[in-house]
């Protein structure tokens, strides 16, 4: 199973080195962003599979980060995690419906946070932390690698199964041909961005096999998605 990406968005050195130290002892991939610019900045080179964001940020405050990544069809349903300093401000921020998906008080126990950030992730992406996922009428199991689709197996090469286990884990999510690059083949190797358009092409036949539908979205001038109905 690929790695859970997590970032971090928190100005205080300490805090953002200790949660960092935490999540990475429980396999998480973490970085940090200690202001809300460089956030926004990482979140659009490589999509984290959730934010831990800190309300209180130089340059872009924490609640305007999460309502621009609200307002972004490739960034809408990202997990996000709010950290407040105080207990009314926090009865504040749920007032104001930033669209955030949990939010801690601090301080907090490191503990308390790993329980919230896997409740999140059960809840919003079992795609990163299920062996077995449904999304629409794609039924894709991670362990013995079968994906079937409506009551037929379909049969994929192993690119295009982490492919689509890569689009799986954010459903309705458009990624550019880079990002799938960076996700699919990694960081290391260099293939032609062209590559990636030969390997949809080849999922696209295979998923539609049977007649059932393309559920892969092309977004002009963007990339791919999964379609998630
Ligand atoms: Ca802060």
């Amino acid at each position: 199973m690929t790695t859970t990406q997590i970032l971090i968005v928190e100005d205080e050195e300490a805090l953002a080195t200790l949660l960092e130290y935490n999540l990475a002892k429980e396999n998480f991939e973490v970085s940090v962003a200690s202001d809300g610019e460089e956030a926004l900045l990482r979140i659009q080179e490589s999509a984290p599979d959730l934010i831990i964001l800190d309300w209180m940020l130089p340059s872009v405050s924490g609640i305007e980060i999460c309502r621009r990544l609200r307002s972004k069809p490739e960034t809408q349903n990202l997990p996000i995690i709010m950290l407040t300093a105080r207990s009314e401000e926090a009865d504040r921020i749920r007032g104001l419906d930033t669209g955030a998906d949990d939010y801690l008080t601090k301080p907090f126990s490191t503990n308390e946070l790993i329980a919230r950030v896997r409740a999140v992730l059960r809840r919003i992406r079992p795609g990163l932390v299920e062996d077995k996922v449904i999304v629409g009428d794609i039924e894709v199991d991670r362990v013995s690698h079968r994906v079937i689709r409506g009551d037929k197996e379909i049969h994929l090469g192993p690119t295009e199964f982490r492919l689509l286990d890569h689009f799986i884990q954010h459903p309705g999510r458009v990624f550019s041909r880079e990002q799938l690059l960076n996700a699919v083949w990694g960081t290391d190797v260099f293939v032609e961005v062209r590559t990636v358009d030969v390997h949809i092409g080849r999922l696209r036949k295979a998923l539609n096999k049977y007649k059932q539908g393309d559920p892969i979205r092309t977004v002009r001038s963007a990339g791919y998605a999964l379609e998630t109905g």
